[in-house]
């Protein structure tokens, strides 16, 4: 996994703990600790699911055909910081974003996307549409000055990246 403290990837498996809450009628819950080695921070989770044996409340280190895991700490992802030149408004959005991302990946890609919508149209002057073409609008200028305006080149790509991890995780749900 990726550490959402430090973005290190590291082997989760080598680091994990777990304790049984116990069963309601939507299976067995179990609440997950996972160590970063890289900057030996916590990433706690709460998984449920069936259980693969006999389990008892309160028992450690048992393992759930999970099918439902919710990141609890920390909230959210650790990011680059945003360039001081990007509008108030949109850095708010952008935070919004990546703090809603571990409970609602679909809320934290409408987030990005009003984000990135804002910055092409505020930054670049991109005239509204939707976002593809927006997205061509912006390339045709890249190609005709044959660069990017900064504040895009500088915070675009934190706002892509978001992008493509909102999407991800709502792909997977
Ligand atoms: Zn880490």
């Amino acid at each position: 996994m990726r550490c959402p403290h430090c973005l290190i990837d590291f082997h989760d498996r080598q680091t994990w703990w777990s304790v049984v809450l116990g069963g309601d009628t939507e299976g067995q819950w179990v609440i997950t600790r996972r160590t970063c080695p890289a900057c030996n921070r916590f990433v706690l989770g709460l998984e449920n699911g069936t259980s693969r044996g006999p389990i008892t409340q309160g028992q450690q280190n048992a393992e759930l055909n999970v099918l439902r895991s919710i990141q609890v700490w920390p909230k959210g992802v650790a990011r680059a910081p945003v360039p001081p030149e990007v509008p108030p408004g949109i850095i708010e959005d952008y935070k919004e974003a990546c703090l809603v991302l571990s409970d609602s990946p679909k809320a934290s890609a409408a987030l990005s996307r009003r984000c990135l919508q804002n910055l092409l149209r505020q930054a670049a002057g991109v005239k509204p549409g939707d976002l593809s073409g927006e997205i061509q609008q912006i390339w045709i200028v890249a190609n005709c000055r044959k660069t990017l305006p900064t504040i895009l080149t500088r915070f675009g790509i934190l706002g892509i990246s978001l992008l493509i991890q909102t999407r991800a995780r709502v792909l997977a749900t």
